[in-house]
């Protein structure tokens, strides 16, 4: 016997068809004898339209705690319906709100934006486990907390993911099964380009990565718990099957290991090249790259502004990269110079968390210049930041940006 964790997003139970689907799919992995614990999400874009309807009607007067009220109109609905439709097919079922007394999830008190207690939120999640003991399939609303004083909290757009997987760490589940409108995860997004193909698996590492950079079929924080030993995958809801194959996701949340500071061990040098209108400049980054591929050279970074551009290298190759680009300097038009810098040291900090931390550039660079440390260059995506330094402030730069990510 498994227990089973099945979300279904808004899609997945977006007209009165589809709520019979998803309740026969649950319904027919209990009858395997498995317990299932549901999570839902608002019907189809209901949530969308309540965020408008709320604006239109109240617009700045719209407190966050009665808008996240509001919102959760969506899910303590489609609750309710699940659970009816579950029961119609005559097993016992529960809908699970914030206002019931089996209420798990408990949060801090930011209405839109709340953080889970997780200490609170396991102990209480050990309630579930009686409604499964007796038979009873417990329907939970997705998205939604309960703070302290008990008033009603969402957990961002989207995150009725996080509830999906905090459910499934609380209750030690065999498996978490987030059921949606896609195949699974796929190359890019299907919807906007249609040849995208659909991945068999994926790693913890790789789905945060591309759920922080905006594709929607996961919300970024929900593999934070992601426990080792639970399975899961991402499945389309169209068969109605709960055992079909859709992407499955690999691996535990490794938690601090995803956020790190390294000093890379060897000097990096830095060439400029310099030229007129370089960014108009169809394929000249192609060029620069394919010189220094052609010759086995790594590149560490690059960078392109309008009259110059930048290229990070290993110290071992610099020289051979700066007789390669030079003769790429004199036989090209646009470009003027180049010159090789002193060596550089290069530090880079990666962390999930950096996409929601306003300020962190600053807190990055403010340490390094109150110690009069120079930045060479630096760079930043949404889930890295790479700080270039003078060599041989490398180390004491090292111990100051490490300070940034406690
Ligand atoms: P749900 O309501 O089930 O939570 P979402 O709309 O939140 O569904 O997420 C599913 C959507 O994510 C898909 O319809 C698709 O447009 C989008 N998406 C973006 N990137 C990807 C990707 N790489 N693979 C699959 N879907 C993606
Ligand atoms: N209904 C919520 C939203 O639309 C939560 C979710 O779908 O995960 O953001
Ligand atoms: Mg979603």
């Amino acid at each position: 016997m498994d227990l089973i964790v099945t979300k279904f997003g808004g899609t997945s139970v977006g007209n009165g068809e589809r709520i019979k689907l998803a309740a026969q799919s649950v319904v027919n992995e209990y009858m395997k004898g498995n317990q299932v614990v549901v999570v839902v999400s608002a019907v189809n874009k209901t949530t969308d339209d309540l965020i408008e309807l709320s604006d239109n009607a109240i617009g700045d007067g719209l407190t966050e705690k009665r808008k996240a009220e509001i919102l959760a109109m969506g899910e303590l609905t489609s609750v309710r319906l699940v659970s009816a439709a579950i029961e119609s097919l005559g097993v016992k079922s529960e809908f699970i709100d914030p206002y019931s007394e089996l209420w798990p999830i408990v949060t801090d008190t930011n209405p839109l934006e709340a953080k889970i207690d997780f200490k609170t939120t396991n102990k209480k999640a050990k309630g579930l486990k009686e409604l499964l003991n007796q038979g009873i399939i417990p329907v939970i609303c997705g998205f939604l907390g309960k703070g302290p004083s008990g008033e009603i909290t969402t957990l961002g757009r989207g995150g009725s993911d996080i509830t999906a997987f905090l459910i499934g760490q609380c209750l030690d589940a065999d498996e978490v099964i987030i059921v949606t409108d896609v195949d699974g995860v796929m190359s890019t997004d299907p919807n906007k380009i249609e040849e995208a193909e659909l991945l068999e698996k994926i790693s913890v590492e790789e789905m945060t990565e591309l759920a922080t950079h905006g594709a929607q079929v996961l919300h970024p924080h929900a593999l934070k718990y992601k426990n080792p030993l639970i399975n899961s995958k991402i499945i389309n809801f169209d068969k109605g099957d709960l055992t079909q194959k859709g992407t499955k996701i690999e691996g535990p949340f490794k938690g601090d290991l995803m956020r790190s500071v390294t000093l890379y061990d060897e000097p990096i040098s830095v060439i400029a090249i310099v030229g007129d209108a370089m960014l108009k400049k169809v394929g000249l980054i192609a060029e620069v790259t394919r010189v220094l591929s052609d010759e086995g050279i790594n590149i560490f970074g690059i960078s392109a502004g309008q009259n110059s551009m930048t290229v990070f290298i290993s110290k071992n190759d610099s020289d051979k990269a700066y007789h390669l680009l030079h003769d790429l300097v004199i036989d090209n038009d646009t470009l003027s110079s180049l010159s090789l810098g002193e060596d550089t040291a290069m530090i880079t900090l990666v962390s999930p968390d950096f996409i929601e931390t306003p300020g962190v550039i600053s807190n990055i660079t403010e340490p390094l210049r109150k110690n009069n440390i120079n930045i060479v260059e630096i760079s930043s995506s949404q889930t890295a930041i790479v700080v270039f330094v003078e060599w041989n402030d490398g180390k004491k730069a090292l111990e100051l940006v490490k300070e940034v990510l406690k």
